[in-house]
């Protein structure tokens, strides 16, 4: 595992335990992943490791920003994604591409910047960017 990930685990205080370590490795191997591709991930290093357990080990790392969660807008599925910092997304069929493009993340800040929303400071800015190809 690189120390990146040992650290935000131990930065969250949680317990670096084998089951953790497996769902963060599943994670950096795959980048996207739903749950079934997780729990099939895991359960092929460690057949031991109950769904449930899975479950809850995604859910503290969610809480912990140590993953975040997007939406495909295409195949309507949900994936856990092993980038937390602000970027965005390109969906090409089934798959999903990071896309980091600190320019357009501005370009949007600003324009809502000037658009007065009713908060005290825009967060993160996700663009979804979904591919058609002509064939
Ligand atoms: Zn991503």
């Amino acid at each position: 595992m690189n120390n990146d990930g040992l650290q935000r685990i131990k930065a969250a205080g949680l317990k670096l335990t084998p089951q953790r370590r497996a769902v963060y490795e599943v994670m950096m191997q795959l980048r996207h992943a739903t749950v079934e591709d997780i729990i099939e991930g895991v359960q092929s290093r460690n057949k031991e490791v109950t769904v449930s357990t899975i479950y809850r080990i995604l859910d503290s790392f969610c809480s912990a920003n140590i993953l975040s969660f997007i939406y495909h807008p295409d195949t309507g599925k949900c994936y856990f994604d092993i980038t937390v910092a602000e970027h965005h997304h390109l969906f090409d069929g089934q798959s999903i591409e990071d896309y980091a493009d600190p320019e357009l993340s501005q370009l949007i800040r600003e324009y809502l910047e000037r658009k007065h929303l009713p908060t005290d400071e825009i967060g993160k800015i996700q663009v979804q960017v979904t591919l058609k190809k002509n064939v």
